[in-house]
């Protein structure tokens, strides 16, 4: 069974810096003061009750945490010790920025049990990063994700595409380098603008230009392929949605999409589903085969592949079922009694 994560959210604690695009307040909706011990260990308390489980993970998100001082990190960090040590805590997870990771850090966030380093990478092109205010190089992003792969931690990167100065192609090999440096997960966000910050500001006097939704879609859709094609799963792609993020007025421009990634992986079936229609006749009657867990991916959103199929090939969608046989990058289609077999890795190329 997958273990829940009992998240704490420190937002821009701990963090030196102003990216242009952050607001973290709005971004994860939060503010406040540091949870303390107490609060932690009740949070973690009511998980595991309401989830009627052993052990829970426990996640900081967002700030820059081993910028934190040394004494807040352990305040953090010290109350979850004897649950690590039972075994009701198994994973501490921790985000933090590329330069803020030396050798000690790494010795410090092992002896606390932190299992999992999240780096804010957003590029691995220097342009990119210089004009988005981040204050570290690629080279920094190498050196702490080397650090921590030896130091045997794991590894999250997260990507931002859309940033002032960043291009398609500045954005997949930003990917590949980031691959090259074997994470175990990525985010992919495509940049948003977000009221309050200094994009916005660039967006108002119109010095930047956010990526058009359609533009991220099909950007993000060769990321995720080529993310799929070394094997590194994507856990999330889009800001999550949150009450703060959808009032009005908080995303002035930009790809947000509360189901983002659905639109995504909607484009990679519909382009799996073109390839292996291709030759067949109009006015066909076709059943589509695939994982469970891909169904709605496969119809699209609001039924759009089902419809598109119909549209410009002429092909009507008699049912979509579900086959736990397959892998979720399988499908099938049938027609009369022929069975045609596809996958998007192995079938689909994107440049
Ligand atoms: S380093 Fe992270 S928390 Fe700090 S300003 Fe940049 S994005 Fe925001």
């Amino acid at each position: 069974m997958k273990q829940p994560i009992v998240p704490f959210f420190i937002s821009h604690r701990g963090c030196p810096h102003k990216c242009v695009f952050c607001d973290q307040v709005k971004i994860a909706g939060a503010v406040g003061e540091f949870p303390t011990g107490t609060e932690i260990l009740a949070k973690i308390a009511s998980y595991r009750d309401s989830g009627r489980c052993r052990s829970v993970g426990v996640a900081f998100y967002g700030g820059t945490f081993t910028a934190l001082s040394p004494a807040v990190q352990e305040g953090l960090l010290k109350p979850l010790q004897p649950l690590v040590a039972s075994g009701e805590v198994g994973s501490i997870r921790v985000s933090t920025r590329p330069d803020a990771i030396d050798l000690q850090t790494v010795q410090f966030l092992r002896e606390m049990g932190v299992k999992t380093v999240e780096l804010g990478v957003q590029s691995m092109a220097d342009d990119v990063l210089d004009l988005a205010g981040r204050g570290h190089t690629s080279a920094d992003v190498a050196r702490a994700s080397r650090m921590l792969r030896e130091a045997g931690l794991a590894l999250g990167a997260q990507l931002m595409p859309g940033l002032p100065g960043d291009t398609s192609e500045k954005a997949m090999d930003s990917l590949a380098r980031v691959i090259a440096l074997q994470p175990d997960f990525l985010r992919i966000y495509p940049t948003l603008v977000i009221a309050g910050t200094k994009l916005a500001d660039f967006y108002e006097i119109g010095s930047y230009r956010p990526l058009s939704i359609g533009t991220a879609v099909l950007l993000c859709k060769a990321m995720l392929h080529r993310a799929w094609k070394a094997a590194i799963p994507v856990i999330r792609m889009g800001l999550q949605p949150t009450a703060e993020l959808e009032t009005a007025g908080t995303v002035l421009a930009g790809p947000y999409h509360p189901a983002f990634r659905h639109l995504v992986e909607a484009e990679l079936c519909f382009d799996l589903l073109r390839r292996m229609t291709s030759g067949m006749r109009r006015g066909s009657s076709v059943e589509i085969i695939c994982a469970p867990s891909r169904i709605s991916a496969v119809i699209g959103h609001k039924r759009g592949n089902v419809a598109r199929l119909g549209q410009i090939y002429g092909l009507t969608v008699k049912n979509v079922r579900g086959d736990p046989a397959l892998s979720p990058f399988e499908f099938s289609v049938e027609r009369g009694g022929d069975r045609l077999h596809g996958d998007m890795i192995r079938d689909l190329e994107y440049g």
